[in-house]
């Protein structure tokens, strides 16, 4: 059973309209003669923005509850950042999964766990502090049948004890990521499909979107692809209920009646700079490498056309709070997409947009990283924010006091210093560059060349001195010149501090080698911008609700764009999708 009866417990005025249809009558007759009429192209009983992990199961749900469903997709392909991810996902609260494996768990305690005010990370930032218990309590309720559901619709999951490799905000309790293998599906990050020998054993987001796809094309889902939508009809500006959605495609508005519902499932706003400067100021263009890109783009549009019918957003502390990979430190260097675990390849459909592989730092000893203006800024080992997982914080007790007093505070600050500007009162902290010598590529066994690397735009430079090489740096974000004797004098100084074995700047762990062997390089390194973990207001049903509270009757929403949920991923998105494609289907259908 998908929607638990604490589900349909909304409290308030509109709750109550909504069930007995008074809103639908009055408010939407007063709304609709205000509007112009719009003129529908195509039509269909609930209409879902996004092919990604929250838009499938959503369609696939309400499809097979017997409503009509088409599904419309920005991109040329369907699967959003999903298809791109590592396939970890955590579902919990006693999933058969875990049964299997001797773990014991129950929607109770996934509750306890992602509402625990007493764990912090050691910086200080709590991760589950601020969730809405509404939402938690309905993915706790969820998540156990969501499991079901993908194995029901073709996932096949890797066949060893659930852990938490790969996971985020999963809690302490017990162990519950699993791994989607997968299997003969061709990757869509290289177009062919994994080695023989790890096709059941690693884990990818192909194994969970290929699946998906599949069964909601045999379900009788319609999938509109380069569809994107770019506003909302409701009957009122901001009253009565949602009637559809207009996309353009290939140029032409295309408006798509929706008899029951439009449910937003299209992935947050990481790649909308003015959006995401709303939630932190400092995150201007330069963070162009955002984690799923090429594939696909959250570009806010969900959120956007959202609050244009007058929703609200819901639980901004979770988009700036320090943990997880919101903001992340690159691991690979010299393209722009350097998200550590996503790389494209040249059979990839989307590299020609990608351009560069990346090439991957093994030890952060092997280079320096500086500035815009050439200059060190924080010890190159540091690592990006935490993640709690399972046993983070050990011994565990539920809600005690003593999680967060016996957590030792070790802040890491590398992204910080990264992105702190260089003090000429603009906001961003500009490119970051990774410089290095022949002697560490030699180290690292790298191919400094495309398409390892991205030279023709400009994320990676070579020259045979260190100050011309600095000269070399020109490029759409570096809006300063980096002087080349500033570059000098920080790999002079660096060079020093190999010899006494001591970072005097920045306590960097024994600087071991120098930047001595010609030619030269600078490779980007720019902080990458990964997940969204605020969005439009939900309740417990992923209804939209507006500034009063109150329900935008027909509007749904789940996954990155939907708010009150601090969690990494996969597991919240596919858990909504469910939520809010059952509850879909249960919609009057109006006219
Ligand atoms: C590289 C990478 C690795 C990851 N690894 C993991 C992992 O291992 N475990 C985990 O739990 N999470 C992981 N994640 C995060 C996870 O993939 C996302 O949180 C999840 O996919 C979000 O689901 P979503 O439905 O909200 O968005 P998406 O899956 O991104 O789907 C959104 C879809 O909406 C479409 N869209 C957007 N705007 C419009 C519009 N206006 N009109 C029409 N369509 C539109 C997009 O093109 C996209 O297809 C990873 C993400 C990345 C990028």
């Amino acid at each position: 059973m998908i929607i638990s009866r604490r589900d349909f417990l909304v409290s308030g005025s509109a709750a109550t309209a909504l069930a007995t249809g008074s809103l639908v009558a009055s408010d939407d007759a007063k709304a609709q003669a205000a509007q112009p009429a719009v003129e529908w192209h195509r039509e269909a009983d609930v209409v879902v923005i996004g092919s990604g992990a929250t838009g499938l199961p959503a369609a696939i749900v309400a499809r097979e509850a017997g409503s009509s469903v088409i599904v419309i997709e920005a991109q040329k392909h369907t699967g959003g950042h999903a298809i791109c991810s590592g396939g970890n996902i955590p579902l919990g609260g006693g999933t058969s999964f875990q049964k299997k494996w001797g773990v014991s768990d129950s929607p109770d305690l996934v509750f306890q766990d992602l509402t625990d005010w007493s764990v912090v990370e050691p910086n200080g930032f709590p991760d589950y502090r601020y969730n809405d218990r509404e939402i938690i309590r309905a993915f706790a309720d969820n998540s156990a049948a969501t499991y079901e559901f993908l194995v029901a619709h073709g996932v096949v999951f890797v066949d060893r004890a659930p852990d938490t490799y790969g996971g985020h905000s999963v809690g302490n309790s017990v162990p519950r990521e699993m791994h989607c293998a997968p299997m003969d599906w061709p990757l869509i990050q290289s177009g062919q499909p994994a080695d023989l020998a790890r096709r059941a054993t690693m884990s990818s987001g192909n194994g969970l979107m290929h699946p998906l796809e599949a069964a909601a094309r045999k379900a009788g889902v319609e999938i509109l692809l380069s569809h994107k939508m770019t506003s909302i009809h409701r009957q009122g500006p901001s009253s009565g209920a949602v009637t559809g959605i207009a996309a353009e495609n290939e140029g032409k508005q295309v408006n798509i009646h929706a008899r029951q519902a439009v449910i937003i499932c299209t992935g947050g706003s990481t790649a909308n700079v003015n959006f995401r400067r709303m939630f932190d100021p400092r995150l201007t263009e330069e963070y162009c490498g955002v984690a799923g890109m090429p594939w696909s783009e959250q570009d806010a549009s969900g959120e956007i056309a959202g609050m244009a019918v007058g929703a609200s957003l819901w639980g901004l502390f979770n988009n700036t709070g320090e943990f997880g990979s919101g903001i992340t430190k690159p691991g690979t260097i010299g393209g722009q997409y350097g998200y550590v675990n996503l790389r494209w390849f040249p059979g990839s459909e989307v590299f020609h947009l990608a351009r560069a592989t990346g090439i991957p730092v093994k030890d952060w000893q092997d280079v320096i990283t500086v500035n815009m203006l050439g200059k060190r800024f924080y010890d190159e080992t540091g690592g990006p924010y935490t993640s709690n997982n399972y046993k983070f914080v050990d011994p565990y007790i539920a809600g005690s006091y003593l999680n967060a007093k016996n957590v030792k505070f070790k802040p890491n600050n590398y992204l910080n210093a990264a992105l702190a500007g260089i003090g000429d009162g603009h906001n961003g902290g500009g490119p970051i560059w990774a410089i290095f010598d022949s002697d560490a590529v030699a180290r690292e066994d790298w191919d400094p060349k495309p398409p390892n690397v991205d030279i023709d735009r400009g994320f990676f430079f070579s020259a045979e001195t260190i100050g011309e090489l600095a000269t070399k740096i020109v490029m759409k974000y570096q809006r300063v010149p980096m002087p080349p004797e500033n570059l000098e004098a920080s790999v002079a100084r660096y060079n020093s501090f190999v010899d006494s074995g001591e970072d005097e700047d920045f306590g960097k762990p024994k600087p071991l080698f120098k930047i001595a062997r010609p030619p030269f390089y600078a490779a980007w390194a720019t902080p990458v911008l990964h997940d969204t973990r605020a969005g439009l207001r939900i309740n417990s049903k992923c209804q939209v609700l507006d500034m009063k509270g109150d329900v935008i009757p027909g509007l749904y929403c789940g996954g990155e764009s939907a708010g009150g949920f601090s969690q990494h991923g996969l597991a919240r998105a596919t858990c909504q999708g469910l939520i809010s494609g059952a509850n879909a289907a249960i919609e009057p259908r109006r006219a």
